[in-house]
């Protein structure tokens, strides 16, 4: 059978190479902690401690701010030095939970899990709720509420996001290759919820390895089935992933359970896992360290709050001084402006690069080529959509479909006039969508 795919799409040197056979080592931090309030789409979480107080591993210290939050976990033991603005991964200044690390990681006593099989939705979804689980492959999206879809009966598929199609990041694949029992498991526990729907693995085939350990996990897995993607950037975009499956198109006006498909990435099953089968709350996750400045790329087991300067320290450090730093991918990651930030439930890597490519190759004139059209995966016209945003003409950027942009940068990335296309189309984008809101 041919690879699934969709149409349009880049071929980028991945750059897994650096990290990809690191197998995931465990990072114990040393520093302080640092737990934004809001690492998630949603209200932020309100704290439940104060300064002074002393804190388990595993601890509830700050709660969901509504139905659509997630509540946030200590993941050292240690002493709470209060609420402080501190830096996010995204270089944005936030309420953040400090928090002494004592080194002794005391963890909490966690209530006793009933089998998956004695357990009803409703309990299923609160252990989700209460985990603080979210998206993790960088959306946020508070998991409990994407698994709670109208009509429930009419999911058809539960997709497990393993495409991993962002350069350099390996994350996911280790998780695949060394916790394939615990993905799966996160999969049946997702299923349990729809008693319709078929559970897809769908893996880049790239990952050959990985294809053929999920085929042997899931082999008396009946509801259950693992599908070969090709290999190409942007895979992994929900909506370029929901098509390759099951060839359903989905715009920006709809959601995936519109199209009868949920999607969740690795890391986030592996989270359902850890809260309904072992009744652990959500305070660690796999993080790739990797870019050519690195000395030594690798994955580590990363506890939440942990400072990315010591996930650098931990690879050996700088080889050079690094001109650009990135936390998730090159392609749809943020640009850092400072290691003092802390690893969140979203960061899936940071990367390090020598060079600043984009800031030493200034933009210059639409040559009007027509390559950013021939790989939009969205079917859209960047080059006339980033000319709209910069006049700031919004109702012809609506007009030309510029709210169907998944902001993948496949664009900018072929673009020979080096135009910052993703950056203006998702500027516009961002502003549209509020107006649209508002109405
Ligand atoms: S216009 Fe948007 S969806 Fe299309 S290639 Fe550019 S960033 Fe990707
Ligand atoms: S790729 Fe760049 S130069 Fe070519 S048409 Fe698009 S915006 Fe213009």
């Amino acid at each position: 059978m041919g690879l699934l795919t969709f149409k349009g799409g880049i071929h980028p040197d991945d750059g897994k190479r650096f990290s990809k056979d690191q197998a995931v080592k465990p990072l114990l931090p040393k520093g302080d902690m640092v737990y934004p309030l809001s690492q998630h789409i949603g209200a932020p979480a309100n704290p439940v401690v104060k300064k002074g107080d002393h804190v388990l591993k595993g601890q509830l210290i700050a709660d969901a701010g509504g139905f659509v939050s997630a509540p946030v976990y200590s993941s050292v033991s240690g002493t709470v030095k209060g609420l402080e603005q501190r830096f996010n991964p995204t270089g944005t200044k936030v309420e953040c939970i400090v928090i002494e690390n004592d080194g002794e990681y005391s963890e909490a006593e966690y209530e006793p899990v009933k089998p998956l099989d004695e357990l009803s939705r409703e309990e299923i979804l609160e252990m989700i709720a209460r985990a603080g689980i979210v998206g993790m492959g960088g959306a946020g999206f508070p998991t409990r509420v994407k698994l709670s879809p109208k009509e429930p009966d009419k999911i058809d598929y539960i997709i497990a996001n393993c495409a991993e199609c962002e350069p350099y990041i390996t994350a996911d694949y280790r998780r695949m290759l060394e916790n394939t029992k615990d993905l799966v498991s996160g999969m049946r526990v997702v299923l349990s919820l729809f008693p319709n729907a078929k559970g897809i693995f769908a893996v880049e085939d790239n990952k050959k390895d990985c294809i053929e350990k999920l085929n042997q996990v899931v082999a008396n897995e009946p509801r259950m089935d693992v599908k070969a993607l090709m290999t190409k950037y942007p895979q992994g975009a929900e909506r370029q992933l929901i098509y390759a499956v099951t060839k359903r198109a989905i715009n920006s006006s709809m959601l995936p359970a519109d199209a009868g498909c949920i999607v969740d990435n690795v890391e986030t099953l592996i989270a359902i896992h850890n809260a309904v089968i072992n009744g652990r709350p959500l305070t660690e996750r796999v993080v790739t360290v990797s870019g050519d400045a690195v000395e030594t790329p690798g994955n580590f087991r990363v506890l939440l709050g942990t400072n990315h300067r010591e996930l650098i320290e931990a690879a050996g450090g700088f080889k050079t001084e690094p001109e650009k730093l990135i936390s998730g991918g090159p392609m749809m990651g943020f640009a850092m402006v400072t290691l003092d930030a802390p690893v969140t439930k979203t960061s899936s890597s940071i990367l390090a690069f020598k060079e600043d490519v984009v800031a030493k190759n200034p933009e210059t004139a639409c040559i009007n080529c027509g390559r950013c059209v021939e790989v939009c995966p969205s079917r859209i016209i960047p080059s006339r959509l980033a000319d709209y945003a910069r006049r700031q003409d919004e109702e012809s950027f609506v007009a030309m479909n510029g709210l169907e942009c998944v902001e993948c940068g496949s664009c900018s990335y072929v673009c020979p006039a080096k135009r910052q296309l993703k950056q203006a189309i998702g500027g516009m984008r961002k502003i549209a969508l509020a107006n649209k809101r508002k109405k």
